[in-house]
């Protein structure tokens, strides 16, 4: 996990990346190109697990293997939960020992969620109940019928920080290849990846069709209908700003926007979809 801590600065790692990992020594095989649960034979537990990417417009698995209670579900690999690899995660169940997930950003890259835990086996679903952080591992079996929601929404919100809003950005940025559709600055740490229709619309799902990878300051005029984009993907300046006089922020980082096209990643599987942005349109009128 140290050894990972090392890429914290762009947050994913490629396969490449995590093929540099020595221990004691030794090359240690931190993830597995065929199989999903890499146990290194020194070790007599799991040490990581993976999940596949999922294309730019689908809707990836742990965005519905969330059980009842807001805990993730891993499921084991093949119809056998004494294969070698799930016995190997059930032993760091047992003893309690944080693991390391990688979940699929795109081809070769994963963002990395750590340390994790697995709290508990569900046998007859195939499945295992992942913990995504240290205090997540508390929750499990604590609530009773009076505080039952509070212990959900705090475990759904857990899930939210550590997996859902990470990954949602990793994914967006990744397919406008970390750049801001309005200006196209490339700074990274100034990126975010802004919903179109938030989570909760019909059509808000955590897919990159419903992104934008926006810089902190177009995000914000974005979400504050300062800026509103045409389904045509034309940006729009509400006319009232377009009439304010002030420095060359406001001159060049926003009323020079007006008329100009949206950068997109230029395929059906990652653009915004036009559906989306009439509704999304609508309302930046409405609120005008
Ligand atoms: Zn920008």
């Amino acid at each position: 996990m140290q050894f990972l801590d090392q890429f914290r600065g762009n947050q994913l790692v490629t396969e490449s990346d995590v093929a540099g990992f020595v221990w004691q020594g030794t090359p240690m095989r931190l993830m597995d190109r065929q199989r999903g649960i890499r146990k290194p034979r020194q070790l007599s537990a799991a040490l990581t697990f993976r999940t596949v990417f999922t294309p730019p417009d689908g809707v990836p698995p742990y965005a519905d293997q969330e059980g009842p209670d807001g805990f993730q579900r891993y499921k084991m690999r093949g119809d056998d939960p004494e294969h070698a690899e799930n016995r190997a995660l059930r032993q760091a169940m047992l003893h309690g020992l944080p693991l390391i997930w990688f979940v699929g950003v795109e081809r070769g890259t994963y963002l990395p969620i750590y340390p994790v835990y697995l709290v508990a086996e569900e046998r007859e679903l195939r499945q295992f109940v992942v913990a995504l952080a240290p205090e997540q591992r508390y929750l499990l079996g604590v609530s009773d019928a009076g505080n039952a929601d509070d212990v959900r929404r705090y475990a759904d919100r857990i899930t939210r920080q550590r997996l859902h809003q990470p990954m949602f950005r990793a994914r967006v940025l990744a397919a406008y290849q970390q750049r801001c559709a309005m200006c196209r600055l490339r700074h990274v740490s100034l990126l975010d990846a802004s919903h179109i229709l938030p989570d909760g619309h019909e059509l808000g799902q955590p897919v990159v069709p419903n992104g934008l990878a926006l810089c902190k300051i177009h995000h914000a005029a974005f979400d504050q209908n300062i800026i509103g984009i045409r389904p045509d993907l034309q940006i729009v300046v509400r006319e009232q700003v377009l009439l304010e006089v002030d420095g060359p922020m406001l001159r060049h980082g926003i009323q020079e926007l007006d008329g100009r096209r949206l950068e997109v990643p230029g395929s059906p599987a990652a653009d915004p979809s036009a559906d989306r942005l009439e509704v999304r349109y609508n309302d930046f009128l409405a609120a005008i």
